[in-house]
């Protein structure tokens, strides 16, 4: 039996840090004992004007005196888009070898526009939604048959006493996988900048579908997390400083 899914789970594990900690960190240069004295009693001065001078200038660095360990579930295509983040990210990743996997695959959901819009540009791809019923249902039909088919012959290899880790040759792309994703506030920015779409941004991305759904996660739990920071990055153009 397959289950098949259309969305992405992502979950804050635990975090560190807040606008008054980026505000503490860029003080260290001039006034270390007041930085520090600021980052414990978490009184910064006037963290908007600063963060904003920070975010304008690209003073990255304070910015990365945070941390976000966050749990995700996406399809295997959209992880390995996720993982080329490399800057300021850290990851584990459930095993194939060392684990059955879940029999969990993704499919469309009936919202998500998958007809390329002509004429096709590669470089910034627009989809139309599905408008006729029965190729929906006919596509829906081809990932389920595949997916059966490669469950049943991934257990039947097992079953032969086959590996896990030769078996799972076998699967498609689209089946999920679950890793924890450590980022700071500097490299989350970057990687919401290129991985969500918005066409006033200084930089309009592309993104596939899915990994923006795990962006977007990702930018509602900071944005609260982070409400100045997250402002400013909004207000420079959605530009990692
Ligand atoms: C819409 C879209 C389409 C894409 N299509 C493709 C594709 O077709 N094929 C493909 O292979 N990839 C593709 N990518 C992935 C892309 O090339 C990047 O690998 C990915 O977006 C991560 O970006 P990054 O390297 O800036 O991030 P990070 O790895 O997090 O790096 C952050 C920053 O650190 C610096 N940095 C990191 N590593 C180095 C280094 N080795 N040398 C110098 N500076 C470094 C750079 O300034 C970099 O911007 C695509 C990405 C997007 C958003």
């Amino acid at each position: 039996m397959v289950t098949l899914r259309s969305d992405a789970d992502v979950r804050l594990i635990r975090h560190s840090g807040d606008d008054g900690m980026v505000v503490a960190a860029a003080k260290v240069s001039v006034d270390p004992d007041e930085a520090l004295q600021q980052a414990i009693e978490d009184n910064a001065s006037n963290p908007s004007g600063i963060i904003r001078y920070l975010m304008r200038h690209r003073h990255g660095s304070p910015f990365e005196h945070g941390s976000m360990t966050f749990y995700v579930e996406t399809p295997i295509f959209s992880a390995r888009e996720h993982m080329r983040h490399r800057a300021g990210w850290s990851y584990n990743e459930t095993s194939g070898r060392y684990r059955k996997l879940e029999p969990v695959f993704w499919v469309p959901g009936r919202d998500r526009n998958i007809i390329p819009k002509e004429p096709f540009k590669p470089a910034r791809p627009e989809f139309l939604p599905i408008s006729d019923e029965i190729l929906y249902e006919t596509s829906q039909y081809h990932y389920r048959m595949v997916y059966k088919e490669a469950w049943e012959r991934y257990e039947k290899l097992m079953d032969e006493g086959i590996s896990k880790e030769a078996a799972r040759a076998v699967l498609p792309l689209g089946i999920y996988t679950s890793y924890w994703a450590t980022c700071n506030p500097r490299s989350l920015m970057h990687f919401l900048g290129l991985r969500t779409h918005e066409k006033d941004a200084t930089f309009t991305s592309y993104p596939q579908a899915e990994i923006e759904d795990v962006a977007r996660k990702m930018e509602d739990i900071f944005a609260k997390m982070w409400p100045i920071t997250y402002e400013m990055f909004n207000q420079n153009g959605r530009v990692s400083p």
